[in-house]
Protein backbone atom coordinates (compact mmCIF):
# COMPACT_ATOMS: atom_id res chain seq x y z
CA UNK A 1 0.00 0.00 0.00
CA UNK A 2 1.39 3.65 -0.72
CA UNK A 3 2.15 5.61 1.87
CA UNK A 4 -0.89 8.58 0.58
CA UNK A 5 -2.88 5.57 1.14
CA UNK A 6 -2.27 4.11 4.35
CA UNK A 7 -2.33 7.48 5.95
CA UNK A 8 -5.61 8.30 4.19
CA UNK A 9 -6.70 4.81 5.45
CA UNK A 10 -6.14 5.96 9.01
CA UNK A 11 -7.36 9.66 9.27
CA UNK A 12 -10.67 8.76 7.05
CA UNK A 13 -11.30 6.37 9.98
CA UNK A 14 -11.52 9.55 12.71
CA UNK A 15 -13.80 11.34 9.94
CA UNK A 16 -16.35 8.18 9.51
CA UNK A 17 -16.22 7.71 13.27
CA UNK A 18 -17.25 12.00 13.83
CA UNK A 19 -20.38 11.50 11.02
CA UNK A 20 -23.15 9.85 9.50
CA UNK A 21 -22.26 6.68 7.02
CA UNK A 22 -24.51 8.33 4.35
CA UNK A 23 -22.44 11.92 4.86
CA UNK A 24 -19.26 10.19 4.69
CA UNK A 25 -19.95 7.71 1.69
CA UNK A 26 -21.14 11.17 -0.02
CA UNK A 27 -18.68 13.14 0.45
CA UNK A 28 -15.21 11.59 1.95
CA UNK A 29 -15.90 7.86 1.01
CA UNK A 30 -15.40 9.29 -2.77
CA UNK A 31 -11.59 10.55 -2.53
CA UNK A 32 -8.97 9.04 -3.48
CA UNK A 33 -5.59 10.10 -1.96
CA UNK A 34 -3.04 11.15 -4.77
CA UNK A 35 0.15 11.41 -3.17
CA UNK A 36 1.86 13.70 -0.26
CA UNK A 37 3.44 17.24 -0.89
CA UNK A 38 5.44 18.34 1.95
CA UNK A 39 3.52 16.36 4.46
CA UNK A 40 -0.17 17.54 3.02
CA UNK A 41 -2.16 14.96 1.35
CA UNK A 42 -3.33 15.53 -1.83
CA UNK A 43 -6.40 14.16 -2.70
CA UNK A 44 -8.81 14.08 -5.61
CA UNK A 45 -12.36 14.69 -5.75
CA UNK A 46 -14.18 13.42 -8.64
CA UNK A 47 -16.85 16.56 -8.52
CA UNK A 48 -16.41 19.91 -7.39
CA UNK A 49 -19.25 19.77 -5.31
CA UNK A 50 -17.74 16.87 -3.60
CA UNK A 51 -14.40 19.51 -3.08
CA UNK A 52 -16.39 22.43 -1.78
CA UNK A 53 -18.54 20.24 0.86
CA UNK A 54 -15.02 18.25 2.02
CA UNK A 55 -13.41 21.94 2.06
CA UNK A 56 -16.33 23.27 4.35
CA UNK A 57 -15.20 20.46 6.80
CA UNK A 58 -11.72 21.53 6.72
CA UNK A 59 -10.99 23.43 10.31
CA UNK A 60 -13.69 21.45 12.00
CA UNK A 61 -13.94 17.40 11.05
CA UNK A 62 -10.48 17.13 8.98
CA UNK A 63 -8.23 19.46 11.01
CA UNK A 64 -9.93 16.97 14.43
CA UNK A 65 -9.18 13.76 12.41
CA UNK A 66 -5.42 14.62 11.41
CA UNK A 67 -4.92 15.46 15.43
CA UNK A 68 -6.05 12.47 16.68
CA UNK A 69 -4.42 10.20 13.86
CA UNK A 70 -1.10 12.14 14.90
CA UNK A 71 -0.23 11.37 11.79
CA UNK A 72 2.86 13.65 10.49
CA UNK A 73 0.53 14.89 7.70
CA UNK A 74 -0.40 18.52 8.18
CA UNK A 75 -3.21 19.39 6.13
CA UNK A 76 -5.59 17.65 3.62
CA UNK A 77 -5.91 19.61 0.21
CA UNK A 78 -8.41 18.51 -2.46
CA UNK A 79 -8.27 19.29 -6.21
CA UNK A 80 -10.59 18.10 -8.75
CA UNK A 81 -10.43 15.18 -11.17
CA UNK A 82 -9.21 17.99 -13.77
CA UNK A 83 -6.92 19.43 -11.80
CA UNK A 84 -5.24 16.46 -11.35
CA UNK A 85 -4.78 15.40 -14.81
CA UNK A 86 -2.63 18.34 -14.96
CA UNK A 87 -0.68 17.63 -11.44
CA UNK A 88 2.66 16.19 -12.26
CA UNK A 89 3.25 14.16 -9.08
CA UNK A 90 6.87 14.33 -7.54
CA UNK A 91 7.92 11.02 -6.02
CA UNK A 92 6.03 11.59 -2.78
CA UNK A 93 7.58 13.82 -0.39
CA UNK A 94 6.96 13.34 3.33
CA UNK A 95 8.82 13.44 6.64
CA UNK A 96 7.53 10.26 8.59
CA UNK A 97 9.64 9.83 11.77
CA UNK A 98 12.94 8.88 10.80
CA UNK A 99 13.32 5.35 12.93
CA UNK A 100 10.92 3.56 14.36
CA UNK A 101 10.22 4.27 17.81
CA UNK A 102 8.50 2.35 20.55
CA UNK A 103 5.35 5.31 20.10
CA UNK A 104 5.20 4.06 16.69
CA UNK A 105 4.67 0.46 17.58
CA UNK A 106 2.02 1.51 19.85
CA UNK A 107 0.56 3.73 17.93
CA UNK A 108 -3.21 4.34 18.68
CA UNK A 109 -5.08 2.70 16.27
CA UNK A 110 -8.76 1.76 17.50
CA UNK A 111 -11.79 2.89 16.79
CA UNK A 112 -12.62 5.21 19.05
CA UNK A 113 -16.59 5.43 18.60
CA UNK A 114 -16.17 1.03 19.84
CA UNK A 115 -16.55 1.88 23.33
CA UNK A 116 -18.84 -0.23 25.84
CA UNK A 117 -21.18 2.69 26.08
CA UNK A 118 -21.87 1.77 22.55
CA UNK A 119 -22.45 -1.30 22.73
CA UNK A 120 -25.55 -2.57 23.76
CA UNK A 121 -25.84 -5.85 25.85
CA UNK A 122 -28.43 -8.51 25.45
CA UNK A 123 -28.41 -12.05 26.25
CA UNK A 124 -26.39 -12.95 23.09
CA UNK A 125 -23.10 -11.15 24.93
CA UNK A 126 -23.55 -10.30 28.19
CA UNK A 127 -21.09 -12.60 29.37
CA UNK A 128 -18.78 -11.98 27.36
CA UNK A 129 -19.38 -7.92 27.88
CA UNK A 130 -19.33 -8.30 31.72
CA UNK A 131 -15.64 -10.40 30.90
CA UNK A 132 -14.48 -7.88 29.24
CA UNK A 133 -15.24 -5.03 31.50
CA UNK A 134 -14.00 -7.07 33.61
CA UNK A 135 -10.59 -7.44 31.90
CA UNK A 136 -10.47 -3.57 30.78
CA UNK A 137 -10.98 -2.61 34.74
CA UNK A 138 -8.15 -5.06 35.84
CA UNK A 139 -5.72 -5.92 32.80
CA UNK A 140 -3.54 -9.25 33.80
CA UNK A 141 -5.58 -10.13 36.98
CA UNK A 142 -8.65 -11.50 36.43
CA UNK A 143 -9.09 -13.59 32.88
CA UNK A 144 -5.69 -14.07 30.80
CA UNK A 145 -6.35 -14.60 28.17
CA UNK A 146 -9.70 -13.60 27.53
CA UNK A 147 -10.34 -15.52 24.40
CA UNK A 148 -13.92 -14.34 22.69
CA UNK A 149 -15.67 -16.10 20.06
CA UNK A 150 -18.85 -16.31 17.46
CA UNK A 151 -19.76 -16.20 14.61
CA UNK A 152 -19.05 -12.73 11.63
CA UNK A 153 -20.58 -9.23 12.42
CA UNK A 154 -21.52 -10.04 16.14
CA UNK A 155 -19.30 -7.55 17.61
CA UNK A 156 -16.08 -9.61 18.29
CA UNK A 157 -13.67 -6.87 17.09
CA UNK A 158 -15.65 -4.25 18.87
CA UNK A 159 -15.49 -5.35 22.17
CA UNK A 160 -11.60 -5.86 21.58
CA UNK A 161 -11.21 -1.57 20.79
CA UNK A 162 -13.85 -0.94 23.87
CA UNK A 163 -11.28 -2.96 26.17
CA UNK A 164 -8.30 -1.04 24.45
CA UNK A 165 -10.13 2.20 24.71
CA UNK A 166 -11.45 1.87 28.04
CA UNK A 167 -7.56 0.95 29.42
CA UNK A 168 -6.34 3.99 27.32
CA UNK A 169 -8.83 6.40 28.97
CA UNK A 170 -7.75 5.23 32.15
CA UNK A 171 -4.00 5.40 32.00
CA UNK A 172 -2.54 6.62 28.44
CA UNK A 173 0.86 5.30 29.20
CA UNK A 174 -0.52 1.82 28.67
CA UNK A 175 1.00 0.50 25.86
CA UNK A 176 -2.13 -1.18 24.24
CA UNK A 177 -1.16 -3.33 20.88
CA UNK A 178 -4.23 -4.68 18.40
CA UNK A 179 -3.48 -6.62 15.97
CA UNK A 180 -5.18 -8.92 13.42
CA UNK A 181 -3.82 -12.06 12.75
CA UNK A 182 -3.02 -11.74 9.55
CA UNK A 183 -1.13 -8.52 10.78
CA UNK A 184 0.51 -10.14 12.89
CA UNK A 185 1.82 -13.23 10.51
CA UNK A 186 2.81 -10.50 7.98
CA UNK A 187 5.17 -8.54 10.44
CA UNK A 188 6.31 -12.05 11.74
CA UNK A 189 7.26 -12.92 8.14
CA UNK A 190 8.69 -9.35 7.92
CA UNK A 191 10.83 -9.74 10.70
CA UNK A 192 12.52 -12.90 9.14
CA UNK A 193 15.21 -12.86 7.23
CA UNK A 194 16.00 -15.02 4.49
CA UNK A 195 18.33 -17.14 5.59
CA UNK A 196 16.27 -17.42 9.29
CA UNK A 197 12.83 -17.77 6.91
CA UNK A 198 13.62 -21.43 5.81
CA UNK A 199 14.75 -22.27 9.15
CA UNK A 200 13.08 -23.33 12.26
CA UNK A 201 12.02 -20.36 14.68
CA UNK A 202 13.37 -20.81 17.75
CA UNK A 203 12.44 -18.04 20.33
CA UNK A 204 15.96 -16.35 20.17
CA UNK A 205 15.97 -16.26 16.79
CA UNK A 206 12.82 -14.38 16.67
CA UNK A 207 14.33 -10.66 15.25
CA UNK A 208 15.03 -8.32 17.98
CA UNK A 209 12.10 -5.52 17.12
CA UNK A 210 9.62 -8.24 16.28
CA UNK A 211 10.10 -9.62 19.91
CA UNK A 212 10.63 -6.03 21.68
CA UNK A 213 7.30 -5.09 20.07
CA UNK A 214 5.40 -7.72 21.27
CA UNK A 215 6.77 -8.46 24.36
CA UNK A 216 6.64 -4.65 26.00
CA UNK A 217 2.78 -4.59 25.03
CA UNK A 218 1.09 -4.44 28.41
CA UNK A 219 -2.18 -5.75 26.53
CA UNK A 220 -1.91 -7.49 23.25
CA UNK A 221 -5.37 -8.40 21.86
CA UNK A 222 -5.09 -10.69 18.52
CA UNK A 223 -8.39 -10.44 16.52
CA UNK A 224 -9.65 -13.22 14.58
CA UNK A 225 -6.85 -16.13 15.53
CA UNK A 226 -8.37 -18.39 12.75
CA UNK A 227 -6.49 -17.11 10.62
CA UNK A 228 -3.65 -18.55 12.22
CA UNK A 229 -4.24 -21.68 11.10
CA UNK A 230 -1.63 -24.11 9.79
CA UNK A 231 1.08 -21.45 9.83
CA UNK A 232 3.29 -23.20 12.23
CA UNK A 233 5.99 -20.71 12.06
CA UNK A 234 3.38 -17.56 13.01
CA UNK A 235 2.27 -19.98 15.63
CA UNK A 236 5.57 -20.50 17.24
CA UNK A 237 6.04 -16.80 17.76
CA UNK A 238 2.82 -16.10 19.36
CA UNK A 239 3.50 -19.47 21.56
CA UNK A 240 6.43 -17.62 22.73
CA UNK A 241 5.06 -14.48 22.99
CA UNK A 242 1.83 -15.74 24.63
CA UNK A 243 4.26 -17.11 27.60
CA UNK A 244 6.59 -14.38 27.99
CA UNK A 245 3.32 -11.80 28.47
CA UNK A 246 1.45 -14.04 30.53
CA UNK A 247 3.97 -14.95 32.80
CA UNK A 248 4.84 -11.10 33.31
CA UNK A 249 1.25 -10.75 33.99
CA UNK A 250 -0.01 -8.89 31.01
CA UNK A 251 -3.39 -9.28 29.36
CA UNK A 252 -4.13 -11.38 26.65
CA UNK A 253 -7.17 -10.93 24.74
CA UNK A 254 -8.22 -13.01 21.41
CA UNK A 255 -10.52 -13.22 19.58
CA UNK A 256 -12.22 -15.85 16.58
CA UNK A 257 -14.62 -17.31 15.01
CA UNK A 258 -14.80 -20.71 16.99
CA UNK A 259 -14.05 -22.70 20.31
CA UNK A 260 -10.23 -22.97 20.58
CA UNK A 261 -11.08 -26.36 20.47
CA UNK A 262 -12.44 -26.45 17.17
CA UNK A 263 -9.36 -24.50 15.48
CA UNK A 264 -8.01 -27.24 13.46
CA UNK A 265 -4.02 -26.43 12.03
CA UNK A 266 -3.32 -25.14 15.05
CA UNK A 267 -0.72 -26.58 17.68
CA UNK A 268 -2.41 -28.28 20.11
CA UNK A 269 0.01 -26.51 23.38
CA UNK A 270 -1.48 -23.43 21.51
CA UNK A 271 -4.95 -24.48 22.44
CA UNK A 272 -4.34 -24.92 25.39
CA UNK A 273 -2.80 -21.45 25.78
CA UNK A 274 -5.57 -20.34 24.65
CA UNK A 275 -8.56 -21.83 27.00
CA UNK A 276 -6.40 -20.88 30.37
CA UNK A 277 -8.00 -17.59 31.14
CA UNK A 278 -12.01 -17.39 30.05
CA UNK A 279 -13.36 -18.65 26.79
CA UNK A 280 -16.68 -16.79 26.37
CA UNK A 281 -19.21 -16.90 23.07
CA UNK A 282 -21.32 -14.10 21.27
CA UNK A 283 -24.55 -15.91 19.65
CA UNK A 284 -26.90 -13.83 16.91
CA UNK A 285 -28.91 -11.40 18.84
CA UNK A 286 -32.73 -11.92 19.35
CA UNK A 287 -35.43 -9.47 17.83
CA UNK A 288 -35.20 -7.49 21.25
CA UNK A 289 -31.54 -6.69 21.02
CA UNK A 290 -31.19 -6.36 17.40
CA UNK A 291 -33.97 -3.41 17.81
CA UNK A 292 -31.80 -1.98 20.76
CA UNK A 293 -28.50 -2.21 18.91
CA UNK A 294 -30.48 -0.87 15.91
CA UNK A 295 -31.54 2.22 18.16
CA UNK A 296 -28.12 3.10 19.46
CA UNK A 297 -26.61 3.25 16.45
CA UNK A 298 -29.74 5.55 14.97
CA UNK A 299 -28.83 7.71 17.89
CA UNK A 300 -25.08 7.53 17.54
CA UNK A 301 -25.37 9.02 13.48
CA UNK A 302 -28.37 11.41 14.63
CA UNK A 303 -30.93 9.29 12.50
CA UNK A 304 -34.51 9.65 13.36
CA UNK A 305 -36.21 6.92 13.12
CA UNK A 306 -39.52 5.43 14.12
CA UNK A 307 -39.76 2.25 16.18
CA UNK A 308 -42.07 1.21 13.43
CA UNK A 309 -39.14 1.23 11.24
CA UNK A 310 -36.26 -0.41 13.67
CA UNK A 311 -38.58 -3.16 14.04
CA UNK A 312 -39.23 -3.48 10.51
CA UNK A 313 -35.78 -3.57 9.82
CA UNK A 314 -34.80 -6.13 13.18
CA UNK A 315 -37.06 -8.36 11.91
CA UNK A 316 -36.26 -8.69 8.01
CA UNK A 317 -32.59 -8.60 9.01
CA UNK A 318 -31.67 -11.27 11.71
CA UNK A 319 -28.05 -12.36 9.93
CA UNK A 320 -25.40 -10.45 11.90
CA UNK A 321 -24.83 -6.80 13.16
CA UNK A 322 -22.90 -5.72 10.36
CA UNK A 323 -25.96 -6.32 8.02
CA UNK A 324 -28.15 -4.67 10.34
CA UNK A 325 -26.10 -1.23 10.25
CA UNK A 326 -25.70 -1.44 6.26
CA UNK A 327 -29.75 -1.79 6.15
CA UNK A 328 -30.15 0.82 8.51
CA UNK A 329 -27.81 3.35 6.79
CA UNK A 330 -29.37 2.14 3.31
CA UNK A 331 -32.87 3.36 4.84
CA UNK A 332 -31.56 6.52 5.62
CA UNK A 333 -30.02 7.18 2.68
CA UNK A 334 -33.27 6.69 0.75
CA UNK A 335 -34.87 9.23 3.83
CA UNK A 336 -32.47 11.88 3.18
CA UNK A 337 -32.68 11.45 -1.00
CA UNK A 338 -36.40 12.15 -0.06
CA UNK A 339 -35.42 14.83 2.25
CA UNK A 340 -37.67 13.36 4.81
CA UNK A 341 -36.41 14.44 8.41
CA UNK A 342 -37.93 10.96 10.04
CA UNK A 343 -37.51 8.12 8.05
CA UNK A 344 -41.33 6.36 7.66
CA UNK A 345 -42.14 2.39 7.05
CA UNK A 346 -42.64 2.98 3.44
CA UNK A 347 -39.24 4.35 2.87
CA UNK A 348 -37.69 1.44 5.08
CA UNK A 349 -39.89 -0.98 2.93
CA UNK A 350 -38.55 0.55 -0.46
CA UNK A 351 -34.85 0.91 0.66
CA UNK A 352 -34.27 -2.68 2.03
CA UNK A 353 -36.69 -4.39 -0.88
CA UNK A 354 -33.96 -6.27 -2.50
CA UNK A 355 -32.45 -6.99 0.56
CA UNK A 356 -35.17 -8.69 1.95
CA UNK A 357 -36.24 -10.54 -1.41
CA UNK A 358 -33.00 -11.95 -1.29
CA UNK A 359 -32.16 -12.25 2.46
CA UNK A 360 -35.53 -13.53 3.86
CA UNK A 361 -38.33 -12.79 1.85
CA UNK A 362 -38.07 -15.92 -0.18
CA UNK A 363 -37.69 -17.75 2.91
CA UNK A 364 -41.16 -18.29 4.80
CA UNK A 365 -42.07 -20.30 7.97
CA UNK A 366 -43.84 -23.61 5.30
CA UNK A 367 -39.81 -23.32 4.05
CA UNK A 368 -38.12 -23.95 6.89
CA UNK A 369 -41.03 -26.43 8.32
CA UNK A 370 -40.70 -28.26 4.93
CA UNK A 371 -37.11 -28.61 4.67
CA UNK A 372 -37.07 -29.87 8.43
CA UNK A 373 -39.43 -32.31 7.57
CA UNK A 374 -37.61 -33.48 4.40
CA UNK A 375 -34.43 -33.76 6.30
CA UNK A 376 -35.52 -35.93 9.09
CA UNK A 377 -38.48 -37.61 6.86
CA UNK A 378 -41.10 -37.14 8.60
CA UNK A 379 -44.42 -35.92 7.47
CA UNK A 380 -46.14 -32.27 7.45
CA UNK A 381 -49.19 -33.08 9.64
CA UNK A 382 -46.63 -34.41 12.38
CA UNK A 383 -44.57 -31.51 13.01
CA UNK A 384 -47.19 -29.25 13.09
CA UNK A 385 -49.49 -31.77 14.85
CA UNK A 386 -49.43 -32.90 18.57
CA UNK A 387 -47.50 -35.92 18.54
CA UNK A 388 -45.06 -36.48 21.28
CA UNK A 389 -42.65 -38.95 19.94
CA UNK A 390 -38.81 -38.57 20.11
CA UNK A 391 -37.87 -37.68 16.85
CA UNK A 392 -40.90 -35.65 15.68
CA UNK A 393 -40.69 -33.57 19.07
CA UNK A 394 -36.84 -32.51 18.02
CA UNK A 395 -37.63 -31.96 14.67
CA UNK A 396 -40.30 -29.61 15.44
CA UNK A 397 -37.76 -28.30 18.20
CA UNK A 398 -35.34 -27.71 15.53
CA UNK A 399 -37.96 -25.96 13.37
CA UNK A 400 -39.16 -23.47 15.40
CA UNK A 401 -35.06 -22.75 16.46
CA UNK A 402 -34.60 -22.43 12.99
CA UNK A 403 -37.95 -19.92 12.35
CA UNK A 404 -37.08 -17.88 15.16
CA UNK A 405 -33.13 -17.64 14.03
CA UNK A 406 -33.70 -16.88 10.37
CA UNK A 407 -37.17 -15.18 10.22
CA UNK A 408 -36.53 -12.90 13.55
CA UNK A 409 -40.52 -13.71 13.83
CA UNK A 410 -41.45 -12.79 17.15
CA UNK A 411 -42.41 -16.32 19.61
CA UNK A 412 -46.15 -15.19 20.03
CA UNK A 413 -46.39 -15.53 15.94
CA UNK A 414 -44.16 -18.45 15.87
CA UNK A 415 -46.47 -20.65 18.60
CA UNK A 416 -49.69 -19.40 17.15
CA UNK A 417 -48.78 -21.38 13.88
CA UNK A 418 -47.69 -24.19 15.69
CA UNK A 419 -50.96 -24.53 18.19
CA UNK A 420 -48.64 -23.90 21.04
CA UNK A 421 -48.19 -21.57 23.96
CA UNK A 422 -45.36 -19.06 24.09
CA UNK A 423 -43.19 -20.92 26.86
CA UNK A 424 -43.31 -23.75 24.85
CA UNK A 425 -41.99 -22.06 22.06
CA UNK A 426 -39.23 -20.39 23.72
CA UNK A 427 -38.51 -23.65 25.64
CA UNK A 428 -37.37 -25.27 22.14
CA UNK A 429 -35.62 -22.06 21.13
CA UNK A 430 -33.34 -22.35 24.16
CA UNK A 431 -33.07 -26.00 23.95
CA UNK A 432 -31.77 -26.28 20.45
CA UNK A 433 -29.77 -23.21 21.10
CA UNK A 434 -27.92 -24.79 23.83
CA UNK A 435 -27.73 -28.41 21.69
CA UNK A 436 -26.23 -26.29 19.31
CA UNK A 437 -23.66 -25.85 21.25
CA UNK A 438 -23.04 -29.39 23.27
CA UNK A 439 -24.06 -31.42 21.01
CA UNK A 440 -22.21 -31.46 17.52
CA UNK A 441 -24.06 -33.63 15.79
CA UNK A 442 -27.49 -31.82 16.26
CA UNK A 443 -25.50 -28.40 15.20
CA UNK A 444 -24.54 -30.17 11.94
CA UNK A 445 -28.20 -31.01 11.31
CA UNK A 446 -28.94 -27.37 12.17
CA UNK A 447 -26.72 -26.31 9.68
CA UNK A 448 -27.67 -29.37 6.83
CA UNK A 449 -31.17 -27.72 7.35
CA UNK A 450 -30.04 -24.14 6.96
CA UNK A 451 -28.04 -24.36 4.16
CA UNK A 452 -31.04 -26.78 2.30
CA UNK A 453 -33.46 -23.74 3.16
CA UNK A 454 -31.28 -20.57 1.84
CA UNK A 455 -30.53 -22.82 -1.34
CA UNK A 456 -33.97 -22.62 -2.46
P1 LIG B 1 -17.02 -9.16 14.39
O1 LIG B 1 -15.65 -8.69 14.75
O2 LIG B 1 -17.60 -10.12 15.38
O3 LIG B 1 -17.11 -9.69 12.98
P2 LIG B 1 -17.67 -6.37 14.64
O4 LIG B 1 -17.15 -6.10 16.00
O5 LIG B 1 -16.86 -5.88 13.49
O6 LIG B 1 -18.00 -7.91 14.44
O7 LIG B 1 -19.15 -5.77 14.56
C1 LIG B 1 -19.78 -5.42 13.34
C2 LIG B 1 -20.56 -4.14 13.55
O8 LIG B 1 -21.63 -4.39 14.42
C3 LIG B 1 -19.72 -3.04 14.19
O9 LIG B 1 -20.05 -1.82 13.60
C4 LIG B 1 -20.16 -3.05 15.65
O10 LIG B 1 -20.10 -1.76 16.22
C5 LIG B 1 -21.59 -3.51 15.54
N1 LIG B 1 -22.05 -4.26 16.72
C6 LIG B 1 -21.97 -5.59 16.91
N2 LIG B 1 -22.54 -5.94 18.08
C7 LIG B 1 -22.98 -4.80 18.64
C8 LIG B 1 -23.66 -4.48 19.86
N3 LIG B 1 -24.00 -5.42 20.73
N4 LIG B 1 -23.95 -3.18 20.10
C9 LIG B 1 -23.62 -2.22 19.22
N5 LIG B 1 -22.98 -2.45 18.06
C10 LIG B 1 -22.67 -3.71 17.76
MG1 LIG C 1 -13.93 -8.72 13.61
Amino acid sequence: MNESVKIWKDISSYIEAAMSTVSYEMWFGKLVPLTIENNKLIMVAPLVSVKKTVDGFKNTVVRDAIEKSGSYVTDIIVITEEEAKNYKPEKETFQPAETKTEEDDFKYILNPSYTFDNFVVGDCNNIASSAAKAVAENPGVLYNPLFIYGGVGLGKTHILHAIGNYIHSVDKTKKILYVTSEQFVNEFIDSLSPSRQASKISDNKLNKSFREKYRNADVLMIDDVQFLSSKMSSQEALFHTFNDLYQNKKQIVLSSDRHPKELTFIEERLQSRFQCGLTVDITNPSVETRVAILKKKAELKKFSVSNDVLFFIAENISSNVRELEGALSKVFFFCSLEKKEVCDIDTAREALKDYINVSTHVISIDNIVDATCTYYNIKRADIVGKKKMKNIALARQIAIYLINDILGLPLTSIASYFGKDHTTVMYARDKITSLCKSDKLIQAQVNDIKAMIQKK
